[in-house]
């Protein structure tokens, strides 16, 4: 036992060392776009509360009675006797709104991911995967036997390539994963040339929309809607635009789903979401199918912080999407950036190995509905001053 706790405290000693070390400052607030932070207020531009629905009145609304007429918690998996008729009343709803034939929920995206593959592909099957798809598609191709395929972030010469190969490999069915928005660049998957490479090749296509669904396309349906393309199985989060607490599904053809709740071990072997945040589900979606000027207030805000940074002289990864990367490359620098910046006011993370590359350290800021021009304006200066005092900017 001694020997195995001095080995993690080296482990641990060498993250401190190489700057990597991560810290969590306790919020005392609900989430919004300012929260409280040891006592004082500040101005928040790290959390995936893309339309600020959060500490939406409505949510918190649908969930106290949701708590009132169908109880606290299910202490059950689905398919014993977890399943409400609020359950399904999500399923379906999502299903409507993505445009598949159903869904199926989980406690979480990431267990979204890791249910997916395994039931769905068996040895003689392939899955090619963008490189930098997020954690949970990466474990979740290690628990399934299809042979794996990687290809650079984006790189549609070497997605062909892949496809070539699993074909010469002899593969039965063929499955491309990619996120649909790669959330630490904010740059969006190139959907319209990978659904006509998955069509050249017979190959499916399954995105994770986590950071797009509600505001991303016409109604906020998501990637495949901004683009106008199909895909074939779509996965996603009740945690971020969806009013931010917790929960994941799957939506995609009826045969698929079906087989998922037969199978999906994430889903067989896991307790039921509470009714609390299903229902809440179910008034987040409401809300965003009608919410064109929670979309519009989004991307104005995001419009306009990009160019308040660019004109102060910040080096930012280009976009429109509301992640909005600022480049330091060095993690010290960005972890002192966002200290400064706190001090002034402004609540932002620094980004840096393992989540992003070494050398590609950042400040990843992220805009929302809720934020006011005046939050935005104020942020900016803190930028402009912390960017002047790290010496980050001229
Ligand atoms: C946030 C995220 C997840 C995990 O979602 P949770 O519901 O928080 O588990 C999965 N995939 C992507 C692309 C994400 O951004």
């Amino acid at each position: 036992m001694s020997a195995f706790l001095d080995d993690i405290q080296t482990r641990l000693t060498e993250i401190r060392a190489e700057g990597l070390w991560k810290t969590e400052r306790e919020i005392t607030s609900p989430q919004g776009r300012r929260v409280k932070v040891a006592g004082r207020e500040v101005i928040n531009l790290c959390a995936n509360n893309y339309l600020g629905l959060a500490d939406h009145p409505a949510l918190i609304r649908a969930s106290n009675q949701a708590m009132a007429d169908h109880g606290f918690g299910m202490a059950s998996v689905r398919f014993i006797c977890g399943t409400q008729d609020l359950h399904r009343a999500l399923e379906e709803r999502l299903a409507a709104y993505l445009g598949h034939d159903d869904s199926i929920l989980f406690a979480a995206c990431f267990d979204a991911n890791g249910a997916l593959f395994e039931p769905l592909l068996g040895e003689g099957d392939a899955v090619i995967s963008d490189a930098l798809n997020h954690a949970s598609i990466i474990d979740g191709i290690r628990l399934c036997k299809a042979r794996r395929y990687r290809f650079a972030n984006s790189d549609m010469d070497d997605l062909e390539a892949q496809l070539k190969l699993a074909r010469a490999d002899g593969a039965r069915h063929v499955m491309i994963a990619t996120d649909g928005v790669f959330s630490m660049d904010g740059f969006l998957a190139k959907l319209p040339e990978i659904r006509a490479l998955a069509d050249r090749y017979d190959a499916l296509l399954m995105v994770d929309d986590c950071h797009a669904t509600g505001f991303m396309g016409p109604k906020g349906a998501g990637t495949p809607a901004h683009f106008g393309i199909r895909v074939d199985v779509i996965t996603g989060t009740l945690g971020k635009a969806l009013g931010g607490a917790i929960g994941g599904y799957i939506a995609g053809p009826q045969a698929v789903i079906d087989l998922l709740r037969q199978r999906a071990r994430p889903y067989l072997f896991s307790n039921a979401l509470p009714p609390a945040v299903v229902a809440a589900g179910l008034e987040a979606l409401r809300l965003v199918e009608q919410g064109d000027d929670l979309r519009a207030a989004l991307f104005e805000n995001a419009i306009h912080w990009r160019a308040g940074l660019t004109e102060a002289g910040f080096d930012l990864l280009p976009g429109e999407h509301p992640i909005i990367p600022v480049m330091l490359y060095d993690a010290p620098k960005a972890q002192a950036m966002a200290a400064r910046l706190f001090e002034l006011g402004v609540y932002v993370s620094g980004f840096f190995f393992p989540v992003v590359p070494k050398g590609r350290a950042r400040i990843r800021t992220q805009m929302n509905a809720a934020l006011t021009r005046d939050d935005l304006d104020t942020a900016l200066a803190a930028f402009a001053r912390a960017g002047r005092d790290t010496g980050v900017i001229g």
